[in-house]
C-alpha cells in the first residue's frame, strides 16, 4: 500500500467522498448542532511547497501558507477562537464554553511555525499555543522520524539493508515512491519498539543510506524554534507547552524514562521562558501512545491537562488528560479541512472503523468512572443504556432470594438495582479491569464476582434462577456455544434474559447502506491515513432468528421487547443528540408492540423447561 501518492482509483473515490459530503452540507450542519461541544485542532507547521528537498513533507505534515491563512479566516468567521488555556479551564466547568469554542495548537515547535504560521496568526489577532519537543530547541537536535526521512530521502543509494525480524530485509529506494513506502515501514516499526531498540534501527538506517540529517540540521527545513523566536510569539498571543524532548512515545518508555522526557522539557522551558503551559501534548497522541502510568506523572509534576490526537469534539464530560484533537495535517483541500474540522470525518471513521479499535478507546478513557456514567449521560448511548436496563429489570420482575447471573456486567451496571430487589448476585465479565472496578464500587455479603465469559461459565450446573446477558451475543463468533452453557448453568424453570441487535431496525440498515457506498472511497480515506481497512465484525439478528435458536436449545421465549427506537439516521443522531434522545423516548412505548421491529435492539426473555 502506497499511502502518501494515492493511486489515480483512491485519487477519484477521494474526490468523490468530497463532493458528495459537500453537497450534502455536512459541515454546515455540524456547525449547527453540538453548539456547546468544544474544538481543539492539531497543527504541525506552515511551510511552502519546494522541491529538491528528497521526500521532505511527503506525508503534508506542513500545509500551504495559502491553504492555512486560508483556514484561519474560515474557523473565525465560524468559531470562537479562545486561547487553549481558556478552553480548558472552560471545560472543566458546565455551561461556561460559547458555542462554538475553538483552540489552535501546534506540536513539535518547527522553525517554519514561526516564519509561515505566527505571521498570519499575528495579521488576524488569532490566540495559539505551540507544544515543543525541546530537543528541537536547545540543544538544536532533529527529531527522530525527520531523521529517517532525510536519511531515506537523501541517501545516494538504490536501496538499503536492514535487520529486520531477526533477519535482513531489503528497502528499495530507487524512486521516490519507494522512499516515500520504505520511509513509512520503518517509521511505523520504530514506533512500535522501544526506544533503545529504535534508536538503534534509526542509526543503522543512517549507516547504510549514508545521509545523516544532524549535519546540515540548523539549515534545513526540518530545524526547530529559537528561544527568541518562541519569546517573540509570546508577547503576540502564542503560548507555550511541553511536548517532551525527543518525541518518543511515552509508552515505549520505562517510567523513569518518560518521566524524564516529560520533566525535562517542562523545567528547560519554564527555566528559559515567563510563562509556560501547565498542559502537556503526547508524543504520536494515539490511546496506545500513552497510559495510566503517564498520567500519573503529568499530575506529579503539577500539569492540569493533556492533549491526545485521538479525533473528537472536547465535551465537558471528558477525561482533561485525554483531551482530543482534530490533526489537520494534509488538509490543504478546503474541503477536507472542513470535514475534519467538524468532526464529519471522525464521525465517518467511527462508524466504518472495527468495534474493537472503539471499544479499546473507550475503555482506556474511562478508566472507571466514565463508563458507568455513559449510563446517565444525555447521549443516545447513554438513552440507549439505560432503556435496556429499564425493560431487563421490568422483565426480571420480583428477585428476592433468587440466584442471579449478570454476565457482560462490565462495571456493574445492574449490580445495584439486583441486590436491592434481594437476589444474590454473581457478576461476570470477560475484561478483569471491569471486574476489579466492579469489586471495587461494590461491596455485599450477596455479590461474588468473577472474570470469565459466556461460552465457559465455570458455574456448576442447575446453580442459577436467572442469566442476564446484555451486550453479549452480538460479539461472539457462533450461539451454539453460549446458549448451551446457560442452559446448562440455569435451573429447571429458570429464565435467561438476553438482548440481541435487531437486524432490521432502520437505524441499522441505514448505516448497513452507508457502509456499502462509502466502502471504496473510505478505503482512500484510510489510505491517506495510514490505516489498513479491517472488516466489521459485529452480528445481528431477526426476531425470527432469535427464536430458531431459542427453540433449537429447548427454550420457551416468554417475553419479546424492542429498546431503543432511534428515527434520526447516521450523521443525524450524531448532530442532533437531544433530538434523537427526544424521539426515541417518545417511542419507547412500542417496545412491545407489533411495531418493535423498528427498535435498534431486542430483550428477550427464554425459559428452561
Ligand atoms: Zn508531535
Amino acid at each position: 500500500m502506497i499511502a502518501f501518492f494515492p493511486t489515480a482509483a483512491g485519487n477519484t473515490a477521494k474526490q468523490w467522498l468530497f463532493t458528495a459530503l459537500d453537497i450534502l452540507q455536512l459541515p454546515r450542519l455540524a456547525l449547527l448542532s453540538r453548539r456547546d461541544q468544544a474544538t481543539i485542532v492539531l497543527y504541525h507547521g506552515v511551510i511552502p511547497p519546494r522541491s529538491g528537498e528528497g521526500i521532505f513533507n511527503y506525508r503534508k505534515k506542513f500545509i500551504g501558507p495559502q491553504a492555512f491563512a486560508e483556514q484561519l479566516v474560515w474557523l473565525k468567521r465560524h468559531y470562537v477562537i479562545l486561547p487553549l488555556a481558556e478552553l480548558v479551564e472552560r471545560l472543566a466547568g458546565p455551561g461556561q464554553l460559547p458555542p462554538r469554542a475553538l483552540a489552535i495548537t501546534f506540536d513539535d515547535g518547527y522553525d517554519n511555525v514561526y516564519t509561515h504560521a505566527f505571521p498570519h496568526l499575528r495579521r488576524l489577532n488569532i490566540p495559539a499555543s505551540v507544544f515543543v519537543a525541546t530537543d528541537l530547541v536547545q540543544p538544536g537536535k532533529p527529531l527522530w522520524f525527520d531523521r529517517l526521512e532525510y536519511a531515506i530521502g537523501h541517501s545516494r543509494k538504490n536501496s538499503i539493508i536492514l535487520p529486520w525480524d531477526g533477519a535482513f530485509r531489503e528497502f528499495p529506494l530507487s524512486t521516490l515512491a519507494e522512499r516515500c513506502a520504505s520511509d513509512q515501514t520503518i517509521r511505523q516499526r520504530i514506533k512500535l519498539l522501544t526506544a533503545r531498540a529504535g534508536s538503534k534501527l534509526l542509526e543503522a538506517v543512517e549507516n547504510q543510506a549514508g545521509a545523516e540529517l544532524a549535519k546540515t540540521f540548523s539549515a534545513s527545513p526540518y530545524r526547530g524554534l529559537s528561544w527568541e523566536q518562541i519569546k517573540e510569539m509570546q508577547g503576540s498571543g502564542i503560548t507555550i507547552g511541553a511536548h517532551t524532548r525527543s518525541h518518543s512515545i511515552l509508552s515505549r518508555l520505562t517510567p523513569a524514562e518518560a518521566e524524564e522526557e516529560i520533566t525535562g522539557s517542562y523545567l528547560l522551558l519554564r527555566q528559559r521562558l515567563k510563562d509556560v503551559l501547565d498542559i502537556f501534548a503526547y508524543p504520536n497522541g494515539q490511546p496506545d501512545d500513552f497510559d495510566a502510568s503517564t498520567i500519573a506523572i503529568l499530575r506529579q509534576n503539577g500539569f492540569r491537562a493533556a492533549l491526545s490526537t485521538i479525533p473528537d469534539l472536547a465535551g465537558s464530560a471528558r477525561n482533561p488528560y485525554v483531551l482530543p484533537r482534530f490533526t489537520l495535517d494534509n488538509t490543504d483541500d478546503p474541503r477536507l479541512f472542513r470535514l475534519t474540522v467538524t468532526g464529519i470525518r471522525s464521525m465517518l471513521s467511527q462508524l466504518l472503523r472495527p468495534r474493537r479499535a472503539l471499544a479499546a478507546d473507550e475503555y482506556f478513557e474511562t478508566s472507571a468512572e466514565s463508563y458507568a456514567k455513559a449510563y446517565g449521560e444525555p447521549t443516545p448511548e447513554g438513552f440507549s443504556f439505560r432503556e435496556r436496563k429499564r425493560l431487563t429489570l421490568e422483565m426480571i420482575g420480583p428477585i428476592r432470594d433468587q440466584r442471579v447471573l449478570d454476565i457482560g456486567s462490565g462495571p456493574g451496571v445492574l449490580t445495584e438495582e439486583l441486590l436491592e430487589a434481594g437476589a444474590s448476585v454473581m457478576a461476570i465479565d470477560i475484561a478483569p479491569a471491569m471486574i476489579e472496578l466492579l469489586k471495587a464500587r461494590f461491596r455485599h455479603p450477596r455479590l461474588e464476582a468473577q472474570v470469565g465469559n459466556i461460552e465457559a461459565l465455570g458455574l456448576p450446573e442447575r446453580s442459577c434462577d436467572i442469566a442476564i446477558a446484555l451486550g453479549v451475543f452480538e460479539y461472539l463468533s457462533s450461539d451454539q456455544h453460549a446458549l448451551g452453557e446457560l442452559k446448562r448453568v440455569l435451573k429447571e424453570s429458570g429464565r435467561a434474559i438476553a438482548s440481541f441487535p435487531n437486524l432490521w431496525s432502520p437505524w441499522r440498515l441505514w448505516n448497513r447502506i452507508l457502509l456499502a457506498i462509502f466502502k471504496f472511497p473510505w478505503r482512500a480515506f484510510q489510505a491517506l491515513s495510514g490505516h489498513k481497512p479491517h472488516p466489521i465484525q459485529h452480528r445481528e439478528y431477526t426476531a425470527a432468528a432469535i427464536r430458531r435458536v431459542a427453540r433449537q436449545y429447548g427454550f420457551e421465549i416468554t417475553d419479546f421487547a424492542g429498546y431503543n427506537f432511534k428515527l434520526l439516521l447516521f450523521p443525524l443522531d450524531r448532530m442532533f443528540p437531544r433530538l434523537t434522545v427526544a424521539a426515541a423516548e417518545r417511542m419507547a412505548s412500542l417496545a412491545r408492540t407489533r411495531l418493535k421491529f423498528l427498535a435498534t435492539g431486542y430483550i428477550v426473555t427464554m425459559k428452561k423447561p
